[in-house]
């Protein structure tokens, strides 16, 4: 039985499951139109809606800190599911963090490629997505964009164990599954903007941190993961005026 607290923002994620792809009839461009009545409206009619561009000269430098911030991830036994979207790993407790005095508690984290957001119109191969909730269900998406690079050795027994068929489950344990305190940049600027969850049902009023600095997988982890999935990404939606702040 889950915690109440879980209960309900839970359903932001289980809701929407009504056929959705990256490509053809049930691709972005229509996820606004699946489902019964207004389930995904938010994915067509939303104005704040992820991922988005990042220009790096817009960026707003005077309202949030860097002591805003503080994470306390560790390594966590963890279940990894193929969902048949991406590969998501579900959390048991320790992995929190706390952003302008409210504290989250990581929930999920899961993987897109290519990657989703943007800095200055380019892209990078692959995107880590580490959802966080917060006491009143309030969600926060840690970003951490992948590039090409050296053999990623916190991630190596999760990439072992990727479950290659959907519905397909994997267990990593304490010792196998990754810290995710070291999987991320020590010294990498943020980027903070208020944006939507990038699958339906699109919900608004997420809380996005982008690291700045990216992490490296190897060429043939990133090959690994796109034989799973060759693109499940969601373009880049319109900033319709929101701004983007930096510490
Ligand atoms: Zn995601």
């Amino acid at each position: 039985m889950l915690p109440l607290l879980l209960a309900l923002p839970l359903q932001t994620f289980a809701s929407s499951d009504a056929h959705w792809t990256y490509q053809g009839d049930n691709g972005p461009d229509h996820w606004g139109e699946l489902g019964g009545a207004l389930e995904n409206a938010q994915c067509a009619k939303g104005h704040a809606q992820s991922p988005i561009d990042i220009n790096m000269q817009q960026v707003q430098h005077q309202k949030v800190v860097a002591d805003d911030l503080h994470i306390n991830y560790e390594r966590s036994s963890l279940k990894l599911a193929n969902n048949g979207h991406t590969i998501q790993a579900t959390l048991d407790v320790n992995n929190t963090l706390t952003y302008k005095g409210e504290a989250y508690r990581l929930l999920q984290f899961h993987f897109h490629t290519p990657s989703e957001h943007q800095f200055n119109h380019q892209s990078y191969p692959m995107e880590m997505h580490l959802v966080n909730q917060g006491k009143n269900g309030q969600l926060l998406v840690l970003s951490l964009l992948i590039e090409e690079g050296k053999k990623n050795h916190e991630l190596a027994a999760l990439w072992e164990a990727l479950p290659r068929i959907k519905g397909k489950t994997a267990v990593l344990n304490e010792k196998t599954a990754p810290d995710l305190g070291k999987l991320l940049p020590e010294h990498s600027k943020h980027a903070f903007y208020q944006g939507s969850l990038t699958t339906p049902p699109c919900t608004e009023a997420v809380q996005w941190v982008l690291f700045e600095q990216p992490i490296e997988l190897s060429h043939q982890q990133i090959e690994q993961f796109r034989q799973l999935f060759p693109d499940n990404h969601r373009p880049v939606q319109p900033l319709n005026g929101r701004e983007v702040d930096e510490d």
